[in-house]
């Protein structure tokens, strides 16, 4: 028997789904020829919900035990924005390439988001990511395993080659890369703003409101924001 949860759930799927079908009929319209586009993905929690066994931030709070935080614990936790407060995560599971790869490839697809990802793709938008991660090089090998686009005609999946603009694809804590900006929000904001000069037209989705207000904060007339759904 349906609990009253379930028809919540149920109500808020066909919700989302809905909001979803109507924001990609409404909103998602081919590139004129002359045009270019892209659309910047944030990975944890935006393009994939990775398994928490998989891959961890560690948080060093002076006097308290170090204590486990999983992606989605650590984007939620007030301190890891606080520019005061940066040395208390230690990233190093982060910096492991093996580490990084796994947790990619052995993550959940989030498909609400991946079929705004297939429409913008066959609108002819370039697809590129923007991630707080590091080992960028890693997730881009990892993403050219994991990342598949559904043909809208055929149904059929398949690679997303030469659409994956890996050029403009950042991991901003890389230790190899230096980006201007102090916090998370900030550095993808930066990075958005060059996006909005290379590209006529850029297309940010991301699961924190914070990314998300600094990156609207910016007025650029030719960024549009998404809010991730994390189902
Ligand atoms: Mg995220």
């Amino acid at each position: 028997m349906k609990t009253l949860e379930n028809y919540i759930d149920d109500y808020i799927d066909d919700y989302i789904d809905d909001y979803i079908d109507n924001y990609i009929d409404e909103s998602i319209k081919q590139l004129p020829n002359n045009k270019t586009g892209i659309i910047v993905f944030d990975i944890d929690d935006t393009l994939l919900k990775s398994n928490p066994d998989k891959i961890a931030v560690y948080k060093n709070e002076p006097g308290k035990p170090e204590k486990r935080l999983t992606t989605t614990e650590f984007a939620k936790d007030p301190d890891a924005e606080d520019p005061n407060k940066v040395n208390w995560f230690d990233y190093r599971e982060f910096s492991n390439p093996y580490k990084v790869y796994n947790s990619i490839i052995t993550a959940t697809p989030l498909i609400n988001n991946l079929k705004i990802l297939d429409d913008y793709v066959y609108a002819g938008y370039d697809f590129c990511f923007l991630t707080a991660r590091a080992c960028e090089e890693t997730i881009k090998k990892a993403l050219d395993n994991f990342l598949l686009i559904r043909n809208k005609d055929t149904g059929k999946l398949t690679e997303i080659g030469k659409r994956f603009n890996k050029v403009e694809s950042h991991a901003i804590n890389d230790a190899t890369k230096n980006y201007h900006g102090i916090t998370t929000a900030h550095k993808k904001a930066a990075i958005l703003k060059h996006l909005c000069r290379t590209y006529d037209n850029v297309v940010f989705v991301d699961d924190d409101l914070k990314n998300l207000n600094t990156a609207n904060d910016l007025h650029l007339h030719n960024l549009t924001t998404i809010k991730s759904h994390m189902e």
